[in-house]
């Protein structure tokens, strides 16, 4: 790898200049807790931007709040929860936090996310082996919204909740209507490599006010009302923390222009890449829009991807390949799953290119002429 060429990254925080303001205001007033005008503050500012109908807890990381909507909704020890394969394992580590039993469920081919025919195959199927599932976790990959309509509507006809996972989706919306507010729960992650970041966080989002509260109680130890300390079930230490609320509430002031910044990284791939038949791109379908979180290309071939991918490296460029999937990972090898392809095919061929909001044309450029040269 040579040393002299500066590292381009493939999604790295981007500051936009209030945050330290925001962090000074809680070190100022001593609101060094998990708790905190910057917490409240930061929640409102996720409620206005999702939707107004939304409640908001601000919590210590998305993985935390899976964790806390699994646990409202009731799932526990022995239960079954299907789950999309094709994602990030932080998707499907909280069902076993609590003893249950994830059931993966492969991906569609226009959003790349769970398939509607699959899920209903799941379910129908775990129902006749014995168990209904408990819940669905739907994730927008990418920040690729889900098929909305189609997922809710199988929900539905079943009577399970959604856990709508958004880590990767704040500003990716379906005619409109905002990511994190389809589901009965919905989660953010404001991660290091997200579209927007508190270095840590995560956020539970729901238009059930009980819901939200819940969340809230299991998140601070699940404190019953008493001048000692009270507990009738096991709590959880999952708050955010009052200094990192305040970079949030600097980071949703430019939230806008972060969406716009990775849609435009995508747009400049795809105008200088489309034309080669060995890279092909995701498309929104109809009224989809995504926040492009990261900008994905499909090659022909494990082969090509990996040569596009080292070659980049060589430059000292950071891609990295689709997620693999769930049901190919070692630690889920035995769970059931219901699968036609789809995500093996991603894995194998699909790449993430840089996708940074900070990302300049120069670093672009060189990316899209280190791509070209691996093909052409
Ligand atoms: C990042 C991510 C999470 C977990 O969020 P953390 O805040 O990192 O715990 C969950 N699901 C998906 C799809 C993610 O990308």
């Amino acid at each position: 790898m040579s040393l002299k060429e500066e590292k381009i990254w493939l999604s790295s925080p981007h500051m936009g200049g209030m945050e330290q303001r925001f962090v000074k205001e809680a070190f100022d007033t001593n609101w060094i807790a998990p708790l905190g005008p910057n917490v409240n503050e930061f929640e409102n500012s996720i409620r206005d931007y999702v939707n107004e109908d939304v409640h908001v807890a601000a919590l210590s990381s998305g993985t935390g709040a899976i964790h806390l909507a699994l646990s409202i909704l009731g799932v526990s020890s022995g239960d079954e929860v299907l789950c999309q394969s094709f994602t990030f394992s932080a998707s499907a580590n909280p069902i076993t936090y609590l003893g249950a039993t994830p059931v993966f469920v492969d991906s569609e081919k226009d959003t790349w996310n769970i398939s509607p025919v699959l899920l209903r195959e799941a379910i129908v199927d775990r129902i006749a082996k014995g168990k209904k599932p408990k819940a669905i976790v739907a994730v927008h990959l990418y920040g690729m919204p889900y098929k909305i309509n189609e997922i809710n509507k199988v929900a539905k006809e079943f009577n399970i909740p959604i856990i709508e996972d958004s880590a990767e989706a704040l500003g990716s919306n379906v005619n409109g209507v905002k990511c994190g507010s389809f589901g009965d729960i919905g989660i953010f992650s404001f991660n290091g490599n997200k579209i927007i970041t508190t270095s840590g966080g995560g956020a539970l989002v729901t238009k059930n006010v009980e819901i939200k509260n819940k969340a809230i109680f299991l998140a601070t130890q699940a404190r019953d009302e008493a001048p000692h300390y009270e507990h009738s079930s096991i709590g959880y230490n999952y708050r955010m923390s009052n200094v990192l609320a305040g970079i949030g509430r600097g980071q949703m002031l430019v939230l806008d222009d972060r969406v716009s910044a990775r849609r435009s990284n995508y747009q400049f791939y795809y105008d200088n890449l489309n034309e080669f038949a060995e890279i092909e791109f995701l498309d929104e379908p109809e009224n989809y829009y995504s926040n492009r979180w990261l900008s994905c290309i499909l090659t022909p071939s494990f082969e090509i991807r990996e040569k596009i991918r080292l070659a980049l490296l060589e430059v000292n460029v950071e891609s990295r390949p689709l997620w693999k999937p769930m049901h190919l990972q070692p630690i889920f090898k035995e769970n059931p799953r219901y699968t036609d392809g789809t995500s093996d095919v991603l894995f194998q061929r699909g790449l993430c290119l840089p996708s940074g909001s900070n990302l300049s044309k120069k670093d672009l450029t060189k990316v899209i002429n280190v791509i070209k040269s691996q093909i052409v």
